[in-house]
């Protein structure tokens, strides 16, 4: 029998649409995106370019990749903002995943009444910071300084030291972000200096709050002074302390963080803090603070419209009741044992004749916290042209590109992901 001309068995749009792969991206991507995938491989195999055969991978190879995806992180920045910082835990995936559908955010299965909106969330920060009297949580950290300058200093004043009006990333300026909301800043002392007396000249009747804003992001040294909480409080107005980082307690390994218990004990009516940084937990704006202030922040219209979703809430309750979470692990893992593992690494990959190195690096916290704090940690050394099919492969490798070299340190990489990092760079390699 004579051979059929194969532009003629080229497969037919409902049959690769039936496909289960391209089925499966239809149902994720959207039908007419996989479809016009699709006739560009049938007019690539009309023109002769591809086989019949060929077609359907071509079109699967062909769709655009959704955004955001999953990166694995081999910065060594632990908390890297451009990365969606703290990655969930376990049981705050399996949460969130569970919370997609119906849930009973809002109501008492028991009575079948309406019941407080995302309580569990609620009572695990409060149970948590037992130092709070009171807890409400927005949509990051950012919102909760919004809605405590609106609820609590609309057409007044904010005292805050000059010396803490910082840049938060991505152009977004902490005194805009707060003049935004009517309040006026009163600036008080210098950049590097500021007294107790700087403030207490400052506050009087037009006084919404004392504001202490830590900078996560930057260091002063040298010629510096600040004022503690402690002495704040003793202005007789409210302190509101922007914590950034969302630690808790101390944490030992980060002895210049702030936290939220120590900074209520001190005696701050209003911390505020991002639920994605050293908690981590997802996006979210944590307030913890004076009974009587929190309900004027539940209360404001304004809360409406910060307001979490669903899905915050289970991520945030599992997040808080876990024992551990990945960025905790990520912060905390043993240099002896990272070294060993990048080791193990190095020699699986000369066993398929790729040479690297494993050479000493300084982990960060990043922009979420702990500025000028180094971790001691490992990197695997490669030559600098495997970083961009790294970067653009599948899964997505970032690493950190120094004098010529990329460097992939895996502290903050899943243990389990070591051998899809070893296939990667053999592909960037190949
Ligand atoms: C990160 C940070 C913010 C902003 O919090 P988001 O959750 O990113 O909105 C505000 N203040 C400080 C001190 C921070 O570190």
């Amino acid at each position: 029998m004579r051979d059929v001309d194969p532009r003629r068995r080229v497969p037919r749009t409902d049959a690769l649409l039936a496909d289960p792969a391209l089925a499966a991206a239809a149902g994720t991507l959207g039908r007419d995106r996989v479809k016009a995938a699709i006739v560009r491989a049938q007019r690539r195999a009309r023109a002769g370019e591809l086989t019949p055969e060929q077609v359907r991978d071509a079109a699967l190879a062909d769709l655009p990749a959704p955004t955001p995806r999953a990166v694995l992180n081999a910065t060594g920045v632990v908390l890297h903002t451009n990365l969606g910082r703290a990655p969930l835990a376990a049981a705050a995936v399996d949460a969130l995943v569970a919370a997609a559908g119906h849930t009973d955010v809002e109501l008492d299965l028991r009575t079948g009444r309406r019941a407080r909106r995302g309580r569990d969330a609620l009572d695990a920060l409060a149970a948590a910071v037992p130092d709070a009297p009171a807890v409400h949580v927005v949509n990051n950290g950012a919102a909760a300084l919004v809605l405590a300058a609106t609820a609590l200093a609309a057409d007044r004043e904010i005292v805050v030291s000059r010396g803490e009006l910082v840049e938060i990333g991505d152009g977004f300026r902490l005194p805009d972000l707060l003049e935004s909301t009517g309040a006026r800043l009163r600036e008080v002392g210098t950049t590097n200096r500021t007294a107790l007396a700087d403030y207490a000249a400052a506050v009087g009747p037009r006084t919404g709050f004392v504001l202490k804003v830590h900078p996560s992001n930057f260091r002063v040294t040298g010629f510096t002074s600040t004022v503690p909480v402690a002495d704040l409080a003793t202005l007789g107005v409210p302190v509101v302390a922007d914590i950034g980082s969302g630690l808790l307690a101390p944490d030992p390994l980060l002895p210049d963080e702030p936290d939220a218990a120590t900074t209520l004990r001190a005696g701050a009516h209003l911390v505020t803090a991002s639920g994605d940084k050293l908690l981590g937990g997802p996006q979210a704006g944590l307030l913890l603070g004076a009974a009587d202030l929190v309900e004027r922040l539940r209360r404001h219209p304004l809360a409406r419209a910060l307001r979490v979703d669903k899905l915050t809430l289970a991520a945030l309750a599992a997040t808080l009741h876990a024992s551990t979470t990945p960025t905790r692990e990520a912060l905390h893992a043993d240099p002896g044992a990272l070294r060993a593992r990048t080791e193990r690494l190095r020699d699986r990959l000369g066993e398929d004749g790729c040479k690297a190195e494993v050479v000493p690096s300084a982990a960060v916290v990043g922009g979420g916290g702990a500025p000028g704090v180094e971790l001691d940690s490992w990197a695997l050394s490669l030559p600098e042209r495997y970083a961009e099919p790294l970067r653009t492969g599948a899964p997505p490798i970032l690493g950190r590109v120094l004098h010529g070299r990329l460097l992939l340190d895996l502290r903050c990489v899943p243990a389990d992901a070591d051998p899809d990092v070893r296939a990667a760079i053999l592909r960037a390699g190949a």
